[in-house]
């Protein structure tokens, strides 16, 4: 038994799972206290773009660190984050023209409904109802719980999270239902539409095609109701470009991004907005301001990870890397489809994803006894239930992608689901 006093997220530590100590990552390799070496094949909880302490951004991180670390961002502004939001704006979508900086996914989408609603407050056309799709994921505090797909994981606050409503998830043929669906909830008057573009990540890796997206994303825009693209996780080429929306050709009045805004290497988040959200807000009448704050807004030395980040994108051959990786992961994918207990392979970008033999729940016993198979491996997966997905950080070499699969392979030989 362990006698640390953490206290670790989404784990129970009532069954006494072995918790390994990291001590070390480079590229896709993590080292671990014990002397192994492990295989980061979901990117660390889907953040690791370029690979674990890239030198660019780690030393972007120590020289901001010597200069200047933190500084109030109300009515204070400074260098990264000023280069930072100029960046943003030249390579997101050209009609979010506006960017607020928050912490972590879950507070971008806080960030975004906040602002949905003053919008349509300071407009004089008070609007509160947000639209969501099933098993959508946002983030875990009540707000963005209350927009996310409810379950195990949100049962015991239930009782605190506010009313939407949501529309089918855009399965294989029943496109059209989804469709209909938000048209109708668009009629009643919505306040905005959040939803992940392409990929639902939590939700299970359900992929959906481009032209839906277009044409949800056209219904919105035909009733005025805000559509927010919750690119959290898709953003930063997960998906095979830069946004999930450009491959719909679309851009959202708000845009949430976080995970690889910083290559992974530290939080940061921001929600970028169309001139008309900032607008609503923009007054000299101080109660319209946007009452949102948090003490590290837009902290230098994030913000000067992100700046690296950038430089990365814009100087080396991510693009190149990601076609690289997304051609690997169709070749490697093909392979396993063809063994007894893999259902419905599917793949977007870099991000591979299957379902293992019949449906169970995300508490049947199957993931933990794979994830412990994966362990032993020393392969970095962690399945959603019975889902299993490879999203490993770019860099990740030919033949430590092989050994993802070999050990996915051997796994499911192990747990032998028809
Ligand atoms: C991870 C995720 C979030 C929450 O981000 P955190 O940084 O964990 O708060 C929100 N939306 C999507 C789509 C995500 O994948």
């Amino acid at each position: 038994m362990s006698d640390s006093p953490i206290w670790h997220p989404f784990t129970q530590h009532g069954l006494g799972e072995p918790i390994p100590e990291v001590v070390r990552g480079e590229g896709a390799l993590l080292h671990t206290k014990d002397g192994a070496q492990v295989i980061d094949a979901i990117s660390s909880w889907w953040v690791t773009t370029h690979g674990h302490a890239h030198p660019r951004i780690a030393a972007a991180i120590a020289e901001q660190a010597a200069v200047l670390d933190q500084i109030i961002f109300a009515g204070w502004t400074h260098g990264p984050a000023e280069q930072l939001a100029r960046s943003l704006r030249e390579l997101m979508p050209a009609s979010l023209t506006r960017v607020f900086f928050s912490d972590s996914g879950s507070t971008s989408v806080e960030v975004a409904l906040k602002m949905a609603l003053g919008y349509w407050l300071h407009r004089g056309e008070p609007r509160h109802r947000i639209l969501v799709m099933d098993s959508g994921y946002h983030g875990d505090t009540i707000g963005t719980m209350s927009v996310g797909a409810r379950g195990a994981f949100n049962r015991a606050y239930k009782p605190l999270l506010f009313d939407v409503t949501s529309i089918p998830f855009p399965a294989e043929g029943a496109e059209q239902q989804t469709l209909d669906a938000l048209e109708n909830a668009c009629r009643d008057g919505a306040a905005a539409f959040v939803v992940e573009p392409l990929v639902l990540g939590a939700g299970g890796m359900l992929m959906y095609p481009a032209q839906t997206l277009a044409e949800m994303r056209g219904i919105c825009a035909r009733h005025g109701v805000l559509f927010i693209a919750d690119e959290v996780m898709t953003g930063w080429g997960r998906t095979g470009t830069l946004l999930a929306c450009e491959q719909a050709g679309i851009e959202p009045d708000i845009l949430c991004l976080s995970k690889g805004l910083t290559g992974g290497a530290i939080p940061l988040a921001v929600t970028m907005a169309s001139e008309p959200v900032f607008d609503a807000h923009r007054s000299e009448d101080r109660a319209r301001m946007f009452f949102h704050s948090s003490s590290y807004t837009a902290n230098p030395v994030a913000c000067a990870a992100a700046n690296a980040n950038v430089a990365i994108w814009q100087e080396e051959p991510v693009m190149d890397r990601i076609a690289a990786l997304s051609e690997r992961q169709v070749e490697r994918l093909a392979m396993l489809a063809t063994h007894q207990s893999v259902r419905n392979p599917r793949r977007m970008g870099t991000i591979a994803a299957f379902e293992v033999g019949t449906a169970a729940g995300y508490l049947s016993d199957l993931a933990p006894r794979m994830l412990a198979l994966f362990r032993e491996k020393n392969v970095l997966l962690r399945p959603l239930g019975n889902t299993i997905y490879v999203m490993p950080p770019y860099c990740i070499e030919a033949g430590q992608l092989d050994q993802v699969y070999e050990a996915i392979g051997e796994v499911l030989n192990e747990v032998a689901v028809r």
